[in-house]
Protein backbone atom coordinates (compact mmCIF):
# COMPACT_ATOMS: atom_id res chain seq x y z
CA UNK A 1 0.00 0.00 0.00
CA UNK A 2 1.55 3.34 -0.88
CA UNK A 3 0.01 4.37 2.58
CA UNK A 4 0.03 1.35 4.90
CA UNK A 5 -1.00 3.09 8.11
CA UNK A 6 -4.14 4.49 6.37
CA UNK A 7 -5.80 5.38 9.60
CA UNK A 8 -3.01 7.15 11.54
CA UNK A 9 -2.38 9.30 8.15
CA UNK A 10 -6.05 10.35 8.31
CA UNK A 11 -6.38 11.40 11.29
CA UNK A 12 -2.61 13.24 11.08
CA UNK A 13 -4.61 15.17 8.03
CA UNK A 14 -8.04 15.65 9.60
CA UNK A 15 -5.93 17.60 12.73
CA UNK A 16 -3.95 19.60 9.89
CA UNK A 17 -7.58 20.16 8.19
CA UNK A 18 -9.01 21.35 11.32
CA UNK A 19 -6.18 23.68 12.36
CA UNK A 20 -6.16 25.44 8.88
CA UNK A 21 -10.29 26.21 9.66
CA UNK A 22 -9.13 28.92 11.55
CA UNK A 23 -7.62 31.46 8.67
CA UNK A 24 -10.09 32.82 7.81
CA UNK A 25 -8.20 36.36 6.30
CA UNK A 26 -8.80 36.94 2.42
CA UNK A 27 -11.66 37.23 0.31
CA UNK A 28 -13.71 35.52 -1.97
CA UNK A 29 -13.50 36.10 -5.25
CA UNK A 30 -16.19 39.13 -6.84
CA UNK A 31 -15.60 39.39 -10.41
CA UNK A 32 -18.87 37.58 -10.75
CA UNK A 33 -21.97 37.80 -9.03
CA UNK A 34 -22.07 33.95 -8.26
CA UNK A 35 -18.95 33.80 -7.16
CA UNK A 36 -19.09 36.89 -4.28
CA UNK A 37 -22.40 35.25 -3.41
CA UNK A 38 -20.79 31.87 -1.77
CA UNK A 39 -20.62 31.01 1.73
CA UNK A 40 -16.71 31.50 2.82
CA UNK A 41 -17.09 29.32 5.61
CA UNK A 42 -17.36 26.47 3.02
CA UNK A 43 -14.29 24.03 3.81
CA UNK A 44 -13.60 20.29 2.55
CA UNK A 45 -11.18 18.09 2.27
CA UNK A 46 -10.41 15.03 -0.29
CA UNK A 47 -7.96 12.58 0.09
CA UNK A 48 -7.17 9.51 -2.25
CA UNK A 49 -4.34 7.55 -2.86
CA UNK A 50 -2.94 5.67 -5.55
CA UNK A 51 -4.10 2.71 -4.45
CA UNK A 52 -7.92 3.81 -3.68
CA UNK A 53 -7.77 4.87 0.04
CA UNK A 54 -9.90 7.33 0.37
CA UNK A 55 -11.10 9.96 3.07
CA UNK A 56 -12.80 13.03 2.71
CA UNK A 57 -13.68 15.63 5.79
CA UNK A 58 -16.24 18.68 5.95
CA UNK A 59 -18.40 20.20 3.21
CA UNK A 60 -17.67 17.14 1.10
CA UNK A 61 -20.91 16.58 -0.95
CA UNK A 62 -21.01 20.43 -1.64
CA UNK A 63 -20.27 20.98 -5.21
CA UNK A 64 -18.19 24.16 -6.69
CA UNK A 65 -16.84 25.36 -9.86
CA UNK A 66 -13.66 23.99 -11.07
CA UNK A 67 -12.40 27.55 -12.47
CA UNK A 68 -8.63 27.05 -12.99
CA UNK A 69 -8.47 23.63 -11.90
CA UNK A 70 -9.57 23.41 -15.46
CA UNK A 71 -6.59 24.01 -17.37
CA UNK A 72 -4.40 20.95 -15.94
CA UNK A 73 -7.15 19.00 -17.32
CA UNK A 74 -7.69 20.73 -20.61
CA UNK A 75 -3.59 21.19 -21.47
CA UNK A 76 -3.88 16.85 -20.72
CA UNK A 77 -6.29 16.12 -22.82
CA UNK A 78 -5.16 18.34 -25.91
CA UNK A 79 -2.16 16.62 -25.32
CA UNK A 80 -3.36 12.68 -25.30
CA UNK A 81 -4.99 14.01 -28.67
CA UNK A 82 -1.87 16.01 -30.43
CA UNK A 83 1.14 15.17 -28.60
CA UNK A 84 3.85 17.38 -27.32
CA UNK A 85 5.11 18.83 -30.28
CA UNK A 86 1.65 20.21 -32.20
CA UNK A 87 0.54 21.33 -28.43
CA UNK A 88 3.73 23.32 -27.52
CA UNK A 89 3.42 24.91 -30.74
CA UNK A 90 0.80 27.24 -29.58
CA UNK A 91 1.09 27.05 -25.63
CA UNK A 92 4.98 27.44 -24.13
CA UNK A 93 6.24 26.10 -21.05
CA UNK A 94 7.86 28.89 -19.49
CA UNK A 95 6.15 30.76 -16.26
CA UNK A 96 5.04 34.07 -17.06
CA UNK A 97 6.00 35.66 -13.98
CA UNK A 98 2.97 37.89 -14.69
CA UNK A 99 -0.57 37.69 -13.39
CA UNK A 100 -3.16 34.97 -14.99
CA UNK A 101 -5.10 37.20 -17.07
CA UNK A 102 -2.18 39.63 -18.22
CA UNK A 103 -2.41 40.97 -21.72
CA UNK A 104 0.65 39.17 -22.55
CA UNK A 105 2.62 36.45 -24.65
CA UNK A 106 6.09 35.32 -24.76
CA UNK A 107 8.77 36.22 -27.79
CA UNK A 108 7.46 33.97 -29.97
CA UNK A 109 3.86 35.49 -29.70
CA UNK A 110 2.46 32.38 -28.16
CA UNK A 111 0.94 31.87 -24.62
CA UNK A 112 3.68 31.48 -21.88
CA UNK A 113 2.52 28.23 -20.45
CA UNK A 114 -1.30 26.34 -20.27
CA UNK A 115 -1.32 27.13 -16.16
CA UNK A 116 -2.67 30.88 -16.89
CA UNK A 117 -5.29 32.40 -19.43
CA UNK A 118 -4.15 32.67 -22.33
CA UNK A 119 -3.05 29.38 -22.82
CA UNK A 120 -5.65 27.82 -21.39
CA UNK A 121 -7.66 29.30 -23.86
CA UNK A 122 -5.27 27.56 -26.67
CA UNK A 123 -5.76 24.35 -24.73
CA UNK A 124 -9.60 24.52 -25.14
CA UNK A 125 -9.26 25.59 -28.88
CA UNK A 126 -7.05 21.71 -29.12
CA UNK A 127 -9.53 19.86 -27.19
CA UNK A 128 -11.55 17.86 -30.50
CA UNK A 129 -10.92 21.20 -32.86
CA UNK A 130 -12.91 19.16 -35.75
CA UNK A 131 -16.68 18.41 -33.56
CA UNK A 132 -19.38 20.50 -32.75
CA UNK A 133 -19.41 22.25 -29.44
CA UNK A 134 -21.68 20.12 -28.02
CA UNK A 135 -19.51 17.12 -28.66
CA UNK A 136 -16.63 18.82 -27.45
CA UNK A 137 -18.34 20.03 -24.23
CA UNK A 138 -19.14 16.37 -24.07
CA UNK A 139 -16.11 14.57 -24.21
CA UNK A 140 -14.27 17.17 -21.33
CA UNK A 141 -17.41 16.13 -19.24
CA UNK A 142 -17.06 12.10 -20.01
CA UNK A 143 -13.10 12.93 -19.04
CA UNK A 144 -13.72 14.82 -15.93
CA UNK A 145 -15.93 11.29 -14.88
CA UNK A 146 -13.44 9.17 -16.07
CA UNK A 147 -10.29 10.80 -13.99
CA UNK A 148 -12.77 11.20 -10.97
CA UNK A 149 -13.67 7.78 -10.58
CA UNK A 150 -16.73 7.51 -12.13
CA UNK A 151 -19.39 9.84 -10.59
CA UNK A 152 -20.29 12.61 -13.09
CA UNK A 153 -19.56 15.79 -13.00
CA UNK A 154 -21.69 19.04 -13.25
CA UNK A 155 -22.58 22.35 -14.92
CA UNK A 156 -22.95 25.60 -12.96
CA UNK A 157 -25.10 27.74 -15.72
CA UNK A 158 -25.14 30.97 -13.83
CA UNK A 159 -21.64 30.42 -13.68
CA UNK A 160 -20.75 30.25 -17.55
CA UNK A 161 -23.18 32.86 -18.66
CA UNK A 162 -21.71 35.63 -15.67
CA UNK A 163 -18.53 34.55 -16.97
CA UNK A 164 -19.67 34.51 -20.57
CA UNK A 165 -21.37 38.02 -19.95
CA UNK A 166 -17.65 39.95 -18.20
CA UNK A 167 -15.09 38.30 -20.42
CA UNK A 168 -13.80 41.13 -22.14
CA UNK A 169 -9.84 40.01 -21.04
CA UNK A 170 -10.33 36.67 -22.16
CA UNK A 171 -11.88 38.20 -25.47
CA UNK A 172 -8.71 40.45 -25.15
CA UNK A 173 -6.50 37.79 -24.98
CA UNK A 174 -7.80 35.61 -27.44
CA UNK A 175 -7.87 38.41 -30.07
CA UNK A 176 -4.38 38.93 -29.28
CA UNK A 177 -3.10 35.31 -29.77
CA UNK A 178 -4.92 35.54 -33.10
CA UNK A 179 -3.45 38.55 -34.06
CA UNK A 180 -0.19 36.82 -33.44
CA UNK A 181 -0.97 33.97 -35.27
CA UNK A 182 -1.08 31.52 -32.57
CA UNK A 183 -3.89 29.30 -33.17
CA UNK A 184 -3.72 26.49 -34.92
CA UNK A 185 -5.72 27.17 -38.88
CA UNK A 186 -9.49 27.06 -38.72
CA UNK A 187 -10.08 27.58 -34.96
CA UNK A 188 -13.27 29.63 -34.52
CA UNK A 189 -12.72 32.21 -31.55
CA UNK A 190 -16.15 32.65 -30.14
CA UNK A 191 -16.73 29.23 -29.86
CA UNK A 192 -13.19 28.46 -28.23
CA UNK A 193 -13.89 31.08 -26.02
CA UNK A 194 -17.55 29.56 -25.15
CA UNK A 195 -16.09 26.20 -24.40
CA UNK A 196 -13.51 27.58 -22.50
CA UNK A 197 -15.75 29.71 -20.14
CA UNK A 198 -17.68 25.71 -19.99
CA UNK A 199 -15.22 24.09 -18.69
CA UNK A 200 -14.08 26.78 -15.78
CA UNK A 201 -18.02 26.09 -14.77
CA UNK A 202 -17.59 22.46 -14.82
CA UNK A 203 -18.72 21.47 -10.92
CA UNK A 204 -17.18 18.77 -8.89
CA UNK A 205 -16.91 18.31 -5.00
CA UNK A 206 -13.67 17.58 -2.91
CA UNK A 207 -14.70 13.34 -3.09
CA UNK A 208 -14.10 13.70 -7.04
CA UNK A 209 -11.42 15.92 -7.23
CA UNK A 210 -9.41 14.21 -4.84
CA UNK A 211 -9.95 11.36 -7.30
CA UNK A 212 -8.37 13.50 -10.50
CA UNK A 213 -6.04 14.67 -8.25
CA UNK A 214 -5.21 11.06 -7.44
CA UNK A 215 -5.56 9.57 -11.49
CA UNK A 216 -2.53 12.53 -12.08
CA UNK A 217 -0.46 11.10 -9.04
CA UNK A 218 -0.84 7.74 -10.24
CA UNK A 219 0.00 8.32 -13.94
CA UNK A 220 -3.14 8.94 -15.29
CA UNK A 221 -4.24 5.61 -14.17
CA UNK A 222 -7.70 6.21 -12.43
CA UNK A 223 -7.27 4.72 -8.84
CA UNK A 224 -10.85 3.62 -8.10
CA UNK A 225 -11.63 2.21 -11.22
CA UNK A 226 -8.14 1.03 -12.38
CA UNK A 227 -8.57 2.48 -15.90
CA UNK A 228 -5.93 4.60 -18.12
CA UNK A 229 -7.49 7.90 -18.59
CA UNK A 230 -4.53 9.77 -19.53
CA UNK A 231 -1.05 8.97 -21.15
CA UNK A 232 1.88 8.77 -18.90
CA UNK A 233 3.78 11.15 -20.92
CA UNK A 234 0.97 13.38 -20.55
CA UNK A 235 0.62 13.24 -17.41
CA UNK A 236 3.87 13.74 -16.78
CA UNK A 237 4.65 16.93 -18.51
CA UNK A 238 1.13 18.49 -16.78
CA UNK A 239 2.51 17.53 -13.52
CA UNK A 240 6.23 19.55 -14.55
CA UNK A 241 3.49 22.36 -15.69
CA UNK A 242 1.62 22.29 -12.48
CA UNK A 243 4.53 22.18 -10.42
CA UNK A 244 5.80 25.37 -11.90
CA UNK A 245 3.39 27.50 -12.77
CA UNK A 246 0.07 26.03 -11.02
CA UNK A 247 -0.69 28.51 -8.01
CA UNK A 248 -0.46 32.17 -9.94
CA UNK A 249 2.13 34.53 -8.59
CA UNK A 250 3.16 32.46 -6.23
CA UNK A 251 4.43 29.59 -7.93
CA UNK A 252 7.52 30.16 -7.17
CA UNK A 253 7.31 29.93 -3.78
CA UNK A 254 5.04 27.30 -3.32
CA UNK A 255 7.15 25.01 -5.59
CA UNK A 256 9.73 25.92 -3.03
CA UNK A 257 8.38 26.17 -0.08
CA UNK A 258 5.48 23.06 -0.48
CA UNK A 259 7.11 21.29 -3.45
CA UNK A 260 4.60 19.43 -5.16
CA UNK A 261 2.57 19.98 -8.48
CA UNK A 262 -0.67 22.15 -7.62
CA UNK A 263 -3.34 24.00 -8.95
CA UNK A 264 -5.72 26.49 -7.68
CA UNK A 265 -8.36 28.14 -8.84
CA UNK A 266 -10.45 31.73 -8.08
CA UNK A 267 -13.43 29.42 -6.37
CA UNK A 268 -11.41 28.64 -3.72
CA UNK A 269 -10.40 25.02 -5.34
CA UNK A 270 -6.90 23.26 -4.86
CA UNK A 271 -5.73 20.37 -5.98
CA UNK A 272 -2.59 18.91 -4.56
CA UNK A 273 -0.50 16.13 -6.30
CA UNK A 274 2.04 13.91 -4.47
CA UNK A 275 3.48 11.96 -7.29
CA UNK A 276 3.46 7.91 -6.88
CA UNK A 277 1.05 8.53 -3.10
CA UNK A 278 -1.87 10.20 -3.29
CA UNK A 279 -3.98 13.27 -4.65
CA UNK A 280 -5.84 15.68 -2.56
CA UNK A 281 -8.58 18.15 -3.14
CA UNK A 282 -9.16 21.24 -0.76
CA UNK A 283 -11.78 23.66 -1.64
CA UNK A 284 -12.30 26.76 1.05
CA UNK A 285 -13.57 30.23 -1.14
CA UNK A 286 -11.53 32.62 0.62
CA UNK A 287 -8.68 34.02 -1.80
CA UNK A 288 -5.24 35.40 -1.08
CA UNK A 289 -3.86 38.46 -3.06
CA UNK A 290 -2.23 36.04 -5.79
CA UNK A 291 -5.80 34.12 -5.66
CA UNK A 292 -4.98 31.04 -4.14
CA UNK A 293 -7.01 29.41 -1.46
CA UNK A 294 -5.93 30.54 1.72
CA UNK A 295 -6.94 27.63 4.05
CA UNK A 296 -5.67 25.32 1.03
CA UNK A 297 -2.06 27.07 0.67
CA UNK A 298 -2.40 26.83 4.86
CA UNK A 299 -2.93 22.94 4.96
CA UNK A 300 -0.35 22.52 1.84
CA UNK A 301 2.29 24.12 3.90
CA UNK A 302 1.44 22.33 7.10
CA UNK A 303 1.57 19.27 5.41
CA UNK A 304 4.75 19.10 4.20
CA UNK A 305 6.55 20.11 7.41
CA UNK A 306 4.53 16.92 9.16
CA UNK A 307 5.49 14.62 5.85
CA UNK A 308 7.88 13.95 3.24
CA UNK A 309 5.81 15.17 0.31
CA UNK A 310 7.92 17.71 -0.82
CA UNK A 311 9.60 16.57 -4.17
CA UNK A 312 13.46 17.09 -2.35
CA UNK A 313 12.20 16.19 1.17
CA UNK A 314 14.87 13.07 1.18
CA UNK A 315 18.38 14.84 0.99
N1 LIG B 1 -12.92 31.81 -15.34
C1 LIG B 1 -11.82 32.54 -14.82
C2 LIG B 1 -11.23 33.44 -15.88
O1 LIG B 1 -11.04 32.98 -16.99
C3 LIG B 1 -10.81 31.57 -14.30
C4 LIG B 1 -9.99 32.25 -13.34
C5 LIG B 1 -9.24 31.34 -12.43
O2 LIG B 1 -9.77 30.41 -11.78
O3 LIG B 1 -8.06 31.62 -12.35
O4 LIG B 1 -10.99 34.59 -15.64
Amino acid sequence: LSVPDFVGFGDEVRALFEDARDYRGGEVATYIPQLARVDPEHYALGLCTVDGQRLSLGDDRQSYCVQSTCKPINYALARDLFGREKVHAHVGREPSGRSFNELTLNPLGLPHNPMINAGAIMCASLIRPEAPLADRFDFVMQKWRDLGGGEPAAFDNAVYLSEKATADRNFALAYFMRENNAFPDDTDLAETLDFYFQCCSITVNVQQMSVVAATLANGGICPVTSRRVLKAETVKDCLSLMYSCGMYDFSGEFAFAVGMPAKSGVSGALMLVVPGVCGFAVWSPRLDRCGNSVRGVQFAQTLVRKFAFHSYANM
